[in-house]
């Protein structure tokens, strides 16, 4: 069998065309520009691109974005009161704290100080309840990204056995919610896992969010089986020359592919549709604030 690749890249792209789309119409119709605030604390080199790519996609869509960059010894009090300030903001409609913020500052704690409103990385504690109780929430970016594809491919997945490897709470948790909100059959594999191999053989879809490159062999994976491959790995490429690097997933590409029915490639598969959805969840926290219809196919 030769897998279909889901390309990430090119849904993202029509993800966006449709956020862009309700920020027109909300500027038009109702004199509303959605805004995001980004909040970034020190100078990780890999968060700062992160935000850079987010700052100018948001821009791209039409809305606000607002940008807050901070020495990496601010007090959790000085975060704490910009958190406060931007929940107060009527132009700010998301609220995005880059991860991992630096050691002194209790990341629990800042995250559950944003309005759940404005958590538009769905990580307060009162979306993940939400969530995990079927009730309309955030929903965290990467997971809603996974579903989105899943949907689009599949049309329908209700019925489907569904593995999900790994159990963190910003990918694998709230990824076995959203599949089991779509009624598969969800196992939640971790490292603590029996015979790993065994269980991924039984899956009609197999999400890898573990971060251990190439981990998932193709022998592992059902023929036909839906590979959903979340994993971001730099590895040394000495074949692309010296110092260079080139990205791998969780799965074995080629292997995996060739048993598959569908995959998302890394690049281009998972990634772009993290940010796209940060975008949608902008818009749809913007119209939940105003009181207006959501848009529709960008929420869970
Ligand atoms: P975490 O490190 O928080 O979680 C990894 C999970 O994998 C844990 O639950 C761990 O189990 C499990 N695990 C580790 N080793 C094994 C093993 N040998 N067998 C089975 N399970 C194992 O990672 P994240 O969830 O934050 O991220 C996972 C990957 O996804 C990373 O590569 C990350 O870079 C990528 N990522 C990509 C994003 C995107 O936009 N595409 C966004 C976010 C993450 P246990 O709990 O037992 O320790």
């Amino acid at each position: 069998m030769t897998a279909t690749i889901i390309d990430g890249k090119a849904f993202a792209a029509r993800v966006r065309a449709q956020v862009a789309g309700h920020v027109t119409r909300l500027k038009d119709d109702h004199g509303i520009t959605p805004g995001l605030a980004v909040v970034l604390v020190g100078e990780d080199p890999a968060s700062e691109v992160y935000v850079r790519s987010k700052g100018k996609m948001t821009v791209e869509v039409g809305m606000k974005s607002v940008e807050h960059k901070l020495e990496a010894d601010t007090s959790e009090a000085d975060l704490l009161a910009l958190i406060d300030q931007l929940n107060n903001d009527p132009e700010i409609h998301g609220i995005l704290v880059q991860l991992p913020l630096p050691k002194h500052l209790n990341e629990d704690l800042v995250i559950n100080s944003i309005d759940p409103a404005k958590d538009v990385d769905g990580f307060h504690i009162s979306n993940v309840g939400l969530l995990g109780t079927g009730q309309k929430s955030m929903v965290p970016c990467t997971p809603l990204g996974c579903l989105m594809m899943l949907r689009d491919h599949h049309g329908s997945i209700s019925g489907m056995d569904a593995v999900v490897i790994g159990r963190s709470n910003i990918v694998g948790k709230p990824m076995a919610q959203l599949l089991l909100g779509d009624s598969c059959t969800v196992t939640i594999a971790h490292s603590r896992t029996k015979d790993l191999a065994d269980v991924v053989r039984r899956a009609d879809i197999v999400v890898a969010a573990v971060g251990r490159p190439e981990m998932v062999p193709g022998d592992w994976i059902k023929e036909g089986a839906t590979v959903i491959d979340v994993g971001i790995n730099r590895l040394d490429a000495p074949e692309k020359g010296a110092g260079k690097t080139r990205l791998v997933g969780d799965v074995d590409y080629e292997s995996c592919a060739a048993r598959a029915g569908a995959i998302t490639p890394v690049p281009g598969g998972v990634g772009p549709m993290t940010i796209a959805c940060l975008l949608a969840n902008t818009v749809t926290a913007c119209c939940r604030a105003n009181g207006l219809d959501e848009p529709e196919g960008l929420t869970a």
